[in-house]
């Protein structure tokens, strides 16, 4: 054991000095960051220096203290490959946005006319932008797009009901995520929730309860079902209630879906059925089968829309130009009979046949390089909350490996990272979600992976 030696320790450098031979570090990281990094990496150097350790030389304070903010620096936001099938993955970003969607963001990112109205130099409107393409979408008389669609729904409430009577069924009080629970969005709304009915069967005379009804609330119960013995008035006789009760009927469809569809999703309630039924309002989300950004979406009255667009939280949940943009590219899309170029479309129709030759094309390269995989009869789900008992079946890649659980780790640190779907220890990569671009990417880094774990 070495004594403890003063002398030693002044050897170690004063900050000072190592912050003048730090510009790289100061460059990436700015001078206070790494001088408080500096700091705690020569505390450190001294406790060790005191219980016998060597005194570092100046360039291996330096790493030691680069190393130390690297380790700290919040990554930026990184591009994934979704390879589990889930098309609205909401921990990877929901809704891949079209091509010309992300190209209008880029566009408007600079000035732009945002709330100018060119020809005549006055000031426009932000929301005049939206409408007309929401309105020709749904058959809506009108519409408005908040900051999501919790956002629009506190609006509503906020506007309409704020210290009154909002009635819902007990079958419909979702959670949908921790942060949106309905009895919680309505007490910050500053409604009051009257709960009718029992969690399976709610029928439309329970809605005629509460002495001061400001609007009657229906919710799609997205991410779950109530089987069995069940009943939910539909939302045309919840239309009927409403105008019995001389109040709004509000209807949250939640996914997005603007016209009805057929295929899986045929179940999903469309907006422009949902104003046909009699709703009121219609509130759904911008980013799950919309496949735009994150927005909030109301359609309907046009009596409703104004004061909720006058109401002083729309300004605090009001969208900014680069989602302003990326919505009008997206509704413009459908305006133009070209959902198609929606990803969240492509994927959630992708055809079987596309699929199997996109699959067989990774299975033949994978085995190239030596790897075992095979095509089984697999499904994709729409994800997001929408259509929870909804698969999207088609081909999968069923990859044959030792170690499932450590190529999946291998797979999401890599280069670009990769995100596949484990079931039963065994690891599916689904094409479904994939960019047909990228399918070359995948197969060499599922090669690269399943290689370095000696699996196969
Ligand atoms: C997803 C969903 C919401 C919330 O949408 P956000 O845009 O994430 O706020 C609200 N209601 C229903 C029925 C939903 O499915």
């Amino acid at each position: 054991m070495t004594m403890h030696d003063p002398q030693r320790l002044r050897r170690l450098p004063g900050i000072d000095r190592l912050l003048a031979g730090a510009a790289d570090v100061i460059a990436r990281h700015g001078r206070h960051a790494t001088a408080d990094a500096l700091r705690a990496v020569v505390d450190e150097a001294r406790t060790s220096v005191l219980a016998g350790g060597a005194v570092p030389d100046d360039t291996t304070l330096l790493a030691a203290a680069a190393a130390y903010l690297e380790a700290r620096r919040p990554p930026p936001l990184r591009p994934v490959i979704n390879a589990t099938g889930v098309v609205v993955h909401t921990n990877l970003g929901r809704a891949p946005l079209a091509l010309q969607a992300r190209a209008a963001m880029v566009e408007a990112s600079g000035y732009c006319d945002l709330e100018f109205d060119l020809p005549s130099g006055q000031r426009g409107s932000r929301a005049a932008r939206l409408e007309p393409l929401l309105c020709a979408a749904t058959g809506a008389e009108a519409a408005f797009a908040v900051n999501n669609a919790a956002a629009a729904l506190v609006l509503v409430l906020a506007t309409l009901a704020h210290g009154r009577d909002v009635i819902v069924s007990r079958g419909e009080l979702i959670e949908i995520g921790g942060s949106f629970r309905l009895p919680d969005i309505m007490a910050a709304s500053g409604a009051r929730m009257v709960e009718v009915g029992t969690t399976n069967r709610t029928h439309g005379d329970d809605y005629l309860a509460g002495d001061d009804a400001a609007a009657i609330l229906t919710l799609h119960p997205s991410n779950y079902r109530i089987v069995g013995f069940v009943a939910q008035p539909s939302v045309s006789e919840l239309a009927v209630v409403a105008a019995k009760r001389g109040v709004p009927l509000i209807y949250d469809t939640g996914s997005g879906l603007l016209q009805p569809t057929g295929g899986a999703l045929k179940g999903e309630p469309a907006v422009a059925q949902a104003l046909r039924d009699g709703a009121d309002l219609v509130l759904c989300s911008g980013d799950k089968l919309l496949g735009g950004p994150q927005a909030g979406l109301m359609f309907g009255r046009r009596d409703l829309i104004e004061v909720c667009r006058r109401h002083p939280l729309a300004r605090a949940l009001r969208l900014d130009k680069l989602r302003i943009a990326a919505l009008h590219a997206t509704l413009q899309l459908y305006a133009s009979d070209r959902r198609d170029e929606v990803p969240v479309w492509r994927m959630v129709t992708a055809d079987t046949r596309g699929l199997l030759e996109r699959s067989q094309r990774v299975v033949t390269a994978l085995r190239t390089a030596g790897v075992a995989g095979e095509i089984i009869e697999g499904a994709g789900l729409p994800g997001g909350g929408a259509a929870p008992d909804t698969a999207l079946p088609g081909p999968v890649i069923q990859l044959v490996v030792e170690h499932a659980a450590e190529l999946v780790t291998t797979l999401r640190t890599a280069a670009p990272p990769i995100v596949v779907r484990v079931a039963d220890g065994r690891v599916l990569v689904d094409l479904r979600t994939v960019e047909p671009a990228d399918d070359e990417v995948l197969s060499d880094a599922l090669a690269a992976a399943i290689a370095g774990d000696g699996g196969h």
